[in-house]
């Protein structure tokens, strides 16, 4: 029998989990799907943000699950390991630039409260 995991062990699963998506295949398609022909000052590839549709190194971009990895009507404690490892290695994703991914997560956030509001 398998204790309820903690709320710490959990969070610090996850984060090895989505430490472990970037070493991904997925995660490498994802962020090459926005690549540009363009090169930076030192010749480093650009990459083009779908939504501010403005060029940045890679190290500015960063890979958004959409669906969400947790449902916007669910919890993270809700999810099981095996859900967890599921979302973030098999929900479709987007490459986006840090900036235009801070917006969406918290406009996400916004619908979350919504939703769990409305359950
Ligand atoms: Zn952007």
């Amino acid at each position: 029998m398998i204790d309820k995991p903690t709320k710490k062990r959990r969070l610090s699963f996850l984060t090895q989990i989505r430490r472990a998506f970037i070493f991904t295949q997925k995660y490498t398609d994802t962020v090459d799907k926005i690549k540009s022909k363009s090169k930076g000052p030192r010749g480093g590839s650009l990459y083009l943000c779908p939504i501010c549709k403005i060029l940045h190194p890679k190290s500015k971009i960063e890979v958004d699950h959409n669906p969400p990895v947790t449902p916007f009507d669910k919890y993270q404690y809700d999810l099981s390991e095996e859900e967890v490892i599921n979302n973030i290695m098999y929900n479709d994703c987007q490459a986006l630039c840090k900036d235009c991914h801070k917006t969406k997560s918290a406009s996400d956030m916004i619908l979350r409260r919504a939703a769990k509001k409305n359950k």
